[in-house]
């Protein structure tokens, strides 16, 4: 595995840091002497319930669609990036030489680069079970007549999630991937595009829910699907301890799927460039109940905020229906001068059979004329001037049109020239079918076959470096997943170069 460790040195440096502060900390203690916290576990789940950023009026602040880590700045500055190098750990770390940051990086990423997920369970399985993984990685297994510790074993399973842990909460794997898409970017391994693509994904929650009930605005009785309760402490009493009930497992949430299919787990946003099939940036949602149509603008606006070189370029984003909404396109036009192009959404399911041509039996929701003899009628354009849409008969496997010698003819009509029946249909018609950007003209077809390059992006993340089953609660655990997963991806794609 190449791996330049002079490009990581300062993140080296951050992370003994947050080492140094994490060895500082207090453990967590009963402290719980006569104060007990007076909100009772209903009450906590009422609170909790409406914090959510799905909820139609949420108490505090409105909750931030897209996750956002608290970062833990470290309050010790001590170690400098030149005091580190693999297997050269600082001084400063008194006591027990704490494990290589290098070498603990280099697991994590070569797991995640082996198709296995990026988690300190598999990271340990496959250190244990493959010594040349753990050789590369700079790690050695116990020798018999050495049973002490030493820094250059196989870290034990705590130690990797310690290390996990740590990463997560100095916002470290974050920081890691953005250089690493930066550095592809400087590199000139990725070209900046005029067109973004995005689209939701959904990884299966390590967690189970419960039906809360509460009343809405109008006094009406609804429920949700919400994460069961938890506290951080360990006393023995929960009902009478002074300690706050959080969400075990926070950002879960009810995902409904096409067919009505529901999923309980977390749900991830996705954006990227569609010419080179390359995924920029994957961020956990705040609330996986969260629409679609309601995470793609915060997370365009992310991106562009992350990676000027790219937004300098980007001038369009595609997207799927759930983003087919005139004033969703108003936004990323007016704020950001971007072209929201979304799939067509008819928003009605029957077709249209009333005041149509003749010889035509219907208009399917998504405005293709089909006629009496079955054919689609192909869509030429637009007359401006009598506002109405024109559609062309079709040309038969023989090259010539499908009304020659149609049975219809006499319903239809029966001096159709040799090009075949042509007809118009009103706006008035298609009410629902913008006119200004018809779904049926080819040049919308021609832009929206580029949407589906995001799915092989998601394909490439969750399943070939990584696993859709999730293994860790919470949104910080899943945003820490997908930043792995994405420095992994970089450094391949870099290494494919
Ligand atoms: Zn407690």
């Amino acid at each position: 595995m190449y791996f330049p460790w002079e490009d990581y040195r300062s993140f080296a440096a951050d992370y003994y840091n947050a080492l140094y502060d994490f060895n500082q900390l207090p453990p967590l203690t009963k402290t719980a002497q006569g104060h007990v916290n007076p909100e009772t576990k209903e009450e906590a789940k009422q609170r909790l319930l409406f914090d959510r950023a799905t909820m139609s009026r949420p108490t505090h602040p409105p909750t931030q669609i897209l996750y956002q880590g608290e970062v833990i700045e470290a309050k010790a500055q001590d170690v400098q990036s030149w005091d580190v190098a693999p297997g050269v750990v600082p001084l400063r770390l008194v006591g027990r030489k704490p494990k290589c940051f290098f070498g603990l990086l280099k697991s994590f990423i070569g797991t995640s680069l082996m198709g296995f997920p990026t988690e300190p369970e598999q990271v340990h399985l496959l250190l244990k079970s493959n010594p040349a993984f753990a050789r590369v990685c700079g790690f050695s297994h116990k020798k018999k007549d050495r049973e002490e510790y030493h820094y250059q074993q196989v870290p034990s399973r705590r130690k990797l999630e310690q290390f996990d842990q740590i990463m997560t909460a100095a916002g470290l794997w974050d920081r890691i991937k953005l250089s690493e898409v930066r550095t592809n970017l400087t590199r000139g391994v990725i070209r900046p595009e005029k067109e973004w693509v995005g689209d939701t994904t959904h990884y299966h929650a390590y967690s189970s829910f419960e039906t809360v009930r509460y009343e809405d605005e109008k006094g009406k009785q609804q429920k949700k699907s919400q994460s069961k309760l938890t506290k951080p402490c360990r006393c023995e009493d929960w009902e009478i301890c002074p300690h706050e009930w959080e969400l075990r497992d926070t950002g879960a949430g009810t995902i409904v799927k096409s067919g009505k299919k529901m999923i309980w787990g977390h749900k991830a946003s996705v954006i990227g460039l569609p010419e080179q099939g390359i995924a920029i940036d994957a961020v956990a949602i705040s609330d996986a109940a969260t629409h679609d149509g309601q995470t793609f603008f915060p997370h365009v606006e992310k991106v562009h905020k992350d990676y000027p070189e790219l937004a300098q370029t980007v001038r369009r984003v595609l997207y799927d229906s759930a983003c087919d909404d005139a004033s969703l396109k108003k936004r990323f036009q007016d704020d950001l001068e971007i072209e929201l192009k979304a799939s067509f959404n008819p928003r009605r399911s029957k077709a249209i059979t009333k005041a149509l041509p003749r010889g035509i039996e219907k208009i399917t929701p998504y405005g293709v004329p089909i006629c009496l003899a079955g054919h689609e009628l192909n869509y030429q354009g637009i007359r401006y001037a009598t506002e109405k849409f024109i559609y062309r008969a079709p040309l038969g496997d023989d090259g010539l049109s499908v009304c020659i010698g149609c049975e219809e003819k006499a319903q239809c009509c029966n001096h159709s020239s040799q090009s075949g029946r042509t007809i118009t249909v009103s706006f008035d018609t298609l009410k629902h079918i913008d006119p200004n950007d018809p779904p049926m003209a080819k040049r919308f077809k021609a832009i929206m076959t580029r949407r589906p390059s995001v799915e092989r992006m998601i394909k490439r993340l969750k399943c070939d470096l990584g696993d859709d089953r999730l293994s860790k609660r919470g949104n910080d655990s899943f945003q820490a997943y997908l930043d792995k997963t994405m420095i992994s991806y970089h450094l391949l794609i870099r290494h494919l170069h």
